[in-house]
This record gives structure tokens, C-alpha cells and sequence, in this order.
């Protein structure tokens, strides 16, 4: 006879894919979301230990952040852009709160960010919020405060209009299009903290200047910025 624990195994197992969400192999007992070849073999940076890195270049002359870093190096095809596209669009929050405490396991060692005071999400319109049913970088942001005790502020930012509609513009055009859509819901939240700045993927960096301009606004706020994947 099936014991309890199988029992609750096999019925837990309708509702939560048994697959790796990276390369779709069979998930052994104990592993959830990724399976061990792929949290070894998945391409990661090495952006928390070495501060100047490429992301931390997208914002040189844009915007003042403390350091940048995303976990995965994202190309069209492969399996971390898999991931992504199940998080953004395939309701697996639980890929955005598993990455997130992968990065939130780096958070504390790296010695640029071991001084963050609170996470905060890149925030979706209210419409998108609605039409999706979840905001993917706020599971990100979710997974690194649980693995690394700092305090989450996921409502910090207001996103106030859209703007992923601008992605066929110039460069140029793109940046004034984002600049000014968020605000910063209650300044006194984040004021004087350094605020870890979230979202799920990095590709020119212009949604996230605004986002860091806005929180910028507060005085004496400092903003480092980490992604679940960046443009290799
Ligand atoms: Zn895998």
C-alpha cells in the first residue's frame, strides 16, 4: 500500500510540473524547478563577484547605481530564455521564486550588495498586473528576501503607464519613452536605504533607469540592480 508520503507526493505532483524547467528532464525525489545538471551547467555569471561587469556597464553615464548583476546569461534558444519564457508567460511563478533565492544566496556573499536593506520589483502596469494574475519580478524579489533575510518592499514602486509597446523605436526614443513612469508609492519606505532593484530580464537597461531614477528622487537612497538573466 502507498504510504502517506507517496501519497501526498503523487498528489502534489498534479498540480506542480515534475519536469525541469530549464531542459524538461524528469525532476529526481528532492529537487524542485531545476534539476542538479542544470543549476551546475546553466550559464552563470560571475557578476557578484566582480563588480565591473557588462550590466553594470548599461547604466555608466545613465544613472548612479551602487553595482548590477544578473544570475544567467540569456541567448535566444536556449535554456535559460526557456525559463524566462515560463516565468513571464507560463504562470510558473515558482521559476521566478527559485532563481530569486539563487540569487539572494549570492546577495549576501557579494561584497557589493551584502549592505542591501530591502528588495523592490520592477513593478507592472495595474492593467498587465490584472491581465497576468502576477507580477514575475516580485516572484524573483520573493525568492531572494527568503534567502536572504532583507527585507522585501514589493508595492514600493508604482508603474504608471506601460511601455513595452516601445520596443521597435530608436534606442533614443525608447529611453525618453520610459523616463518618468514610475513613482515611488511612500518616499519614507526607502529613504536612506540601499534598495536592491529587481526585474527578471536585463536587455538595454532603459526600464530600469527609470525605475532607478524614481527611487533616486528619495534622498540619500542608493539602488543596485540584479536580474534573473541579462543579454550575454
Ligand atoms: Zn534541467
Amino acid at each position: 500500500m502507498a504510504s502517506f508520503r507517496e501519497f501526498g507526493e503523487a498528489f502534489f505532483s498534479l498540480f506542480y510540473p515534475s519536469l525541469c524547467a530549464a531542459c524538461a528532464a524528469d525532476l529526481r525525489r528532492g529537487e524542485q524547478v531545476l534539476c542538479l545538471r542544470c543549476i551546475l551547467y546553466l550559464p552563470q555569471t560571475d557578476h557578484f563577484q566582480r563588480i565591473e561587469n557588462p550590466v553594470r556597464l548599461l547604466f555608466a553615464g545613465k544613472v548612479g547605481i551602487r553595482s548590477a548583476a544578473a544570475l544567467f546569461y540569456f541567448s535566444k534558444g536556449e535554456k535559460v530564455q526557456q525559463l524566462a519564457h515560463l516565468l513571464k508567460y507560463g504562470g510558473r511563478m515558482d521559476v521566478g521564486e527559485f532563481t530569486g533565492r539563487m540569487i539572494g544566496e549570492q546577495v549576501v556573499r557579494s561584497s557589493s550588495m551584502q549592505d542591501v536593506q530591502a528588495v523592490v520589483p520592477v513593478p507592472l502596469h495595474l492593467d498587465r498586473l490584472r491581465k497576468r494574475g502576477y507580477n514575475q519580478a516580485a516572484c524573483i524579489s520573493a525568492g531572494i528576501s527568503e534567502a536572504s533575510g532583507i527585507l522585501h518592499l514589493p508595492d514600493a514602486l508604482i508603474r504608471l503607464r506601460a511601455s513595452d509597446t516601445q520596443t521597435r523605436k530608436q534606442r533614443f526614443d525608447r529611453y525618453q519613452n520610459v523616463d518618468g513612469i514610475f513613482q515611488v508609492r511612500d518616499p519614507a519606505t526607502v529613504a536612506g536605504k540601499h534598495i536592491l532593484l529587481v526585474d527578471d530580464v536585463i536587455t538595454t537597461g532603459s526600464t530600469l533607469i527609470a525605475a532607478v531614477e524614481a527611487l533616486r528622487e528619495v534622498p540619500k537612497v542608493e539602488v543596485s540592480v540584479v536580474a534573473m538573466a541579462a543579454a550575454r
